[in-house]
């Protein structure tokens, strides 16, 4: 998506670690604007699936999520990383190791949002090792769900978790890849 390339060109910033920074639209600061644009994306790729929920993680998969589900009309459910004590009931649970923080999170969805009859459309802010997207996969297969694909603001292609992912058979779609960003400079695929 071209307007997200031109984005990341723009604010994006390279920090050590392979981490690319994107706080004043996508992380930290939202631009609105950019996020709806996304979500009709989203939904020209997956508009035909037969969507019935949303899936993510908080916290910065919620707003591309929210805006994705506006062209679906269908409910967001965001996976807890925490060890909530209020959620109750039956909950599917998942432990990922966080790329960011480098700490392992139970990651957790209650019983009642996820049920058998989903057809689930995952969506997160980034790719890079796989870890994030895996577990969410993991959660949907846990509730017997079925996993429609995955839909992803900013894939770290380099980083090798989308080829990983598209291996498994699940249909992963990146509005944005990045194929390299040694030394600041950052290229697409
Ligand atoms: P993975 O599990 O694929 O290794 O990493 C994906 C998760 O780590 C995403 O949910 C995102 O929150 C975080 N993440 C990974 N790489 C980056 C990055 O370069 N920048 C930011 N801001 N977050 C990242």
């Amino acid at each position: 998506m071209l307007l997200l390339e031109e984005k990341i060109r723009k604010e994006g910033q390279v920090l050590p670690g392979n981490i690319l920074k994107v706080g004043s639209f996508l992380n930290h600061q939202i631009d609105v604007d950019l996020l709806d644009k996304m979500g009709e994306e989203i939904h020209r790729l997956y508009g035909q699936s037969g969507v019935t929920k949303i899936l993510t993680i908080e916290a910065s998969g919620i707003a591309i999520a929210c805006m994705a589900a506006r062209h679906f009309g269908v409910p967001v459910v965001f996976a807890k990383k925490s060890q909530s004590r209020n959620i109750g009931g039956e909950v599917y649970s998942v432990k990922v190791e966080s790329f960011t923080h480098k700490k392992v999170y139970d990651v957790v969805v209650a019983g009642e949002f996820l049920s058998a009859e989903d057809r689930v459309l995952i969506v997160d802010d980034f790719l890079a090792n796989g870890k994030a997207l895996l577990g969410l996969v993991d959660l949907v297969r846990q509730a017997g769900a079925q996993v429609l694909g995955a839909a992803i603001a900013i894939e770290k292609g380099f980083q090798g978790g989308g080829d990983l992912v598209r291996s498994l058979g699940v249909r992963v779609e990146s509005l944005a890849i990045i194929e390299q960003m040694d030394g600041g400079e950052i290229r697409f695929r």
